[in-house]
């Protein structure tokens, strides 16, 4: 029977074990190496229709682009930095980077992937979800 407690993905690039642990999968196009986040059914750089092989993405990046975010919904504390970062593999993910000033941001300035509890939010079988932040290698997540 499943344990419907474990914890579960809380976005489509997180993957949980049985066992409880977690990480970022990717895909790479067997015939080109492109990587991305989704598997497609033909490889978006070459056109290959060989599936793409699944990969447990590294969790070092470098952030790429950025915005600090002012304004959001209620309950959502600003400012935040929503971030691009492309990780040390090529694998490019969208996600908040914590733990650093607004003016400290540099571009290609070194990331790490820090898997969290999506905001503390539940199922109604109480598992909680999965998710994922950047912040600055060397910072505390
Ligand atoms: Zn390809």
């Amino acid at each position: 029977m499943e344990n419907s407690t474990l914890a579960k993905p809380g976005t489509k690039v997180v993957r949980v074990g049985p066992d409880g642990s977690a990480w970022i999968e990717g895909y790479r196009c067997q015939a080109c190496g492109a990587v991305v986040t989704v598997a497609t059914m033909a490889c978006r750089s070459c056109t290959s229709r060989t599936p793409p092989a699944a990969f447990r993405a590294t969790d070092h990046g470098k952030l790429f682009s950025w915005a600090v975010v002012h304004r959001s919904y209620p309950g959502i504390a600003v400012p935040f930095v929503s971030a691009i970062v492309d990780l040390d593999d090529g694998l490019s993910l969208k996600g908040t980077l914590r733990n650093v000033e607004a003016n400290a941001l540099r571009s290609g300035m070194p990331v790490v992937v820090v898997l969290d509890d999506a905001g503390g939010t539940h199922d109604k079988h109480g598992a909680s979800y999965v998710g994922f932040h950047f912040v600055p290698e060397g910072a505390h997540a």
